[in-house]
């Protein structure tokens, strides 16, 4: 029996086809889990890599593996229709297997999930309730601080107003009451806690295409920062540093 096989077998685990645990196929959430944390456990680190590949084929750690529009991929990943796992399990996960390159993705999901579970807890479809550490919890509280001004103070730069090429044309005025009419309203939704500063802008604004080009560019830059600063906003070392422990 190979190490992997003892050690699993130790835990009173009984994962069926493990070795062909293939990361671009579906796998379960559970399963994914129980893997990483075992491999993590008893070190064996290729199991482990693979674990984490297939973990970050729905949670990303780049900007460019982000899912602006938020598409469903539960199916393709984890073969269920029921939609992601609750982002604190996920945080849980990646404390209890050190995968801190997962953790500013996960925090911001329980951010964007609900405030409430955010502060006591979620109750799973199977009666359990699963919570933040304490520790988990500061750290989600401070961010969603920290993102609400960051939202905030990006909804005011976008939508600023008319782009300095609509300057002086037939449309400026049309435009500068368009998107000022579009920022009223980010704000009227920003005060109700919505909080969404890394998905794109789905409003319609009443402007010419020079300004709307300008308005989706100022979109996409900041939106850039907030994912660059992203671990910084909940105390993490930056992306770099996050990226190159996995490695190591
Ligand atoms: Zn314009």
């Amino acid at each position: 029996m190979s190490r992997i096989c003892y050690a699993f077998v130790s835990d009173n685990l009984i994962i069926s086809n493990i070795s062909f645990f293939f990361p671009d196929r579906p796998t379960s959430f559970a399963a994914t889990s129980a893997i990483l944390q075992l491999s993590t456990k008893y070190m064996v680190s290729r199991l482990r890599e693979k674990a984490v590949y297939h973990l970050c084929r729905l949670y990303p750690t780049s900007f460019d593996d982000m899912n602006p529009d938020h598409k469903d991929l539960s199916l393709e990943v984890f073969g269920t229709t029921s939609g992601p796992e609750h982002p604190i399990i996920l945080v849980n996960l990646a404390q209890s297997s050190n995968l801190t390159k997962l953790l500013p993705w996960a925090y911001y999901s329980v951010i964007r999930w609900s405030f409430r579970d955010m502060v006591i807890g979620h109750k799973c479809h199977d009666g359990t309730t699963v919570h933040l550490s304490d520790h988990d919890k500061q750290k989600c509280l401070l961010g969603f601080e920290s993102l609400m001004s960051t939202q905030h103070a990006n909804i005011k730069n976008i939508f600023a107003g008319p782009s300095p090429r609509c300057q002086g044309s037939v449309n400026n005025i049309d435009c500068v009451s368009g998107i000022s009419d579009a920022l009223k309203r980010a704000l009227d939704e920003h005060g109700t806690g919505l909080i969404a500063p890394l998905g794109p802008l789905r409003r319609k604004v009443n402007a010419c295409e020079k300004c709307l080009q300008n308005i989706r560019h100022l979109d996409l830059e900041l939106r850039k920062k907030v994912w660059d600063k992203l671990p910084e906003v909940f105390d993490l070392p930056p992306w770099s540093q996050l990226l190159e422990e996995e490695e190591e």
